[in-house]
């Protein structure tokens, strides 16, 4: 008896950055041959690319992605600290919030610190070693059509593809709203929450006293914030954000005067110890915007969307690479299952919609918070933002409970109800009718890192080694 091995279902991906990659290992899992079609000629060596201009700026990967690209790419993990990635703590991070600063623990979540284009490039060669997938460059999609029950990809007058399960993974960028409103299907709107925060990054290199990152959050009344990274190759990433007029430029003279002017001088102190290894570059794309695709009755079969493409968050709270992650563990078994069916694609897509809630929820209330502090809130709206304000004072007083579910919150390793849980509710009840704790000190390793610990540790040298990266006049600090 001759047997016929069922024919081997196809899965087309546009764009090859994080969504696209961990898309693509899903489904190659998940049984697929996958094809990924990327508009970028993709460099051989960790270097940023024009199709991802915020590939120089800071990207933390929180705990619950690197889980989750661990579970796709198994060894990843050992990848990234072969390469020279930066594992610590987050609670040991000195961290400056609302509240003030935040004690240093370690009931927080361990992270692998490392520049953006080496974390793509690590994942990317992962992916491609899978038998499964391929993929071709500068091929830029310019539309997409329906022959029966197949996908086909356009650039321009050119078909480029075709396919069973097509997965948009363009970016911030994507056409997918034009194409389905061209296909005369119905293209849902989108949701905006637009805090208007500017980056600005600059790379450095050098050695500090201190082997976490560092960062000031941006507050409603202190529009500026910086946060520094440690990186491969005893590189460095430091960042300059602000809200609206408060955006950084990108002069290099001004990127020194604005972490100066930050609230704390950590994040100056430290980059005033390093030599820049090159120049700024800022990014101002950074509004949240999710459009609820398959929620629409005509979702055509086979079409999902994922990353930036369906939800960009501020970057801010390093959520973005997370979220591309965990939808992809989604895709993998719903992949490997699907029948092919209109409805099930829509079932799948609003599982994947679902995934940002979370995130979606934490970063537009915390803009909404920042840029419009006297806008009025729902009953509800004031509730949560009471109890989440209070718990996190609370964990910067040093309340165990608190500590523990933000930082299972930040890291996306659960649901908002862990605000709720038993523990947390007893440290909020208890706390009623008491001032609140006060904040943690700043942490001990900070004074190290002033510019009057600098000249003393160089005195103590018996000479000046260098002149100051930033050229100005020390503080008295
Ligand atoms: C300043 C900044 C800082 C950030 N910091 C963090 C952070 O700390 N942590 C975090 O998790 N996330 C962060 N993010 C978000 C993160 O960069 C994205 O969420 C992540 O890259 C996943 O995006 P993506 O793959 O969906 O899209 P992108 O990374 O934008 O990639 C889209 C890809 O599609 C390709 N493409 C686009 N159109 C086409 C087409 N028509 N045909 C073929 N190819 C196409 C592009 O060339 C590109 O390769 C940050 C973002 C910004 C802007």
């Amino acid at each position: 008896m001759i047997v016929t091995a069922p024919p081997t279902r196809t899965a087309v991906v546009i764009g090859a950055s994080f969504a696209g990659l961990l898309a693509a290992a899903a489904a190659a899992r998940g049984g697929y041959q996958v094809t990924l079609l990327e508009r970028d000629r993709l460099p051989t060596v960790a270097e940023p690319r024009p199709g991802v201009p915020q590939g120089t700026q800071a990207h933390i990967l929180l705990h619950r992605g690197l889980l989750a690209i661990e579970s796709l790419l198994p060894g990843i993990e050992r990848d990234l600290l072969d390469a020279g990635g930066v594992p610590f703590n987050t609670g040991q991070m000195p961290s400056l919030g609302d509240y003030g600063w935040m004690p240093q623990n370690d009931l927080a979540y361990d992270i692998i610190s490392i520049s953006r284009p080496l974390l793509e490039h690590l994942v990317r060669q992962r992916v491609l070693a899978l038998d499964q997938v391929t993929i071709r460059e500068e091929v830029k999609v310019a539309g997409v059509s329906r022959e029966g029950r197949h996908w086909q990809l356009h650039d321009h007058d050119r078909l480029v593809a075709r396919t069973d399960v097509l997965i948009d993974a363009s970016g911030r960028s994507s056409r997918l709203p034009h194409w389905l409103a061209e296909l005369g299907l119905t293209a849902p709107e989108a949701a905006v929450v637009d805090s208007r925060l500017g980056y600005a990054g600059r790379r450095y290199r050098g050695t500090v006293p201190i082997h976490t990152g560092a960062v000031v959050f941006a507050t409603a009344t202190e529009q500026t914030g910086a946060l520094v990274l440690p990186i491969e190759n005893g590189d460095w990433l430091v960042c300059a954000a602000g809200y609206g007029e408060h955006r950084p430029d990108r002069e290099n003279e001004e990127f020194e005067t604005f972490l100066d002017a930050v609230r704390d001088p950590v994040v100056a102190d430290i980059a005033r110890r390093l030599e820049p290894q090159g120049d700024v570059a800022i990014h101002r794309q950074t509004a949240n915007r999710r459009i609820p695709y398959g929620s629409s009755r005509d979702w055509p079969a086979g079409l999902f969307v994922v990353g930036d493409a369906m939800c960009a968050f501020n970057p801010v709270y390093g959520q973005g690479i997370t979220v591309a992650a965990s939808q992809a563990q989604l895709l993998r078994p719903a992949l490997a299952r699907f029948d092919g069916s209109a409805r099930t694609t829509r079932r799948i897509q609003r599982r994947l919609a679902a995934v940002t809630n979370l995130p979606w929820a934490v970063s537009t209330s915390e803009d909404t918070r920042i840029v419009d502090p006297n806008r009025r809130r729902t009953p509800v709206e004031l509730a949560t933002g009471w109890w989440t304000g209070r718990m996190v004072a609370l964990a910067a007083g040093g309340d165990t409970a608190s500590i523990r579910a933000f930082a299972r919150v930040y890291h996306l390793m659960g649901t908002p109800l862990l605000m709720f849980s038993p523990a947390v509710v007893r440290s909020i009840v208890g706390s009623l009718g008491r001032p609140l704790p006060p904040p943690g000190p700043r942490p001990e390793v900070l004074a190290e890192l002033t510019p009057a610990a600098l000249r003393q540790a160089q005195g103590a040298q018996g000479a000046v080694q260098r002149a100051p990266a930033f050229g100005r006049t020390p503080s008295t600090r």
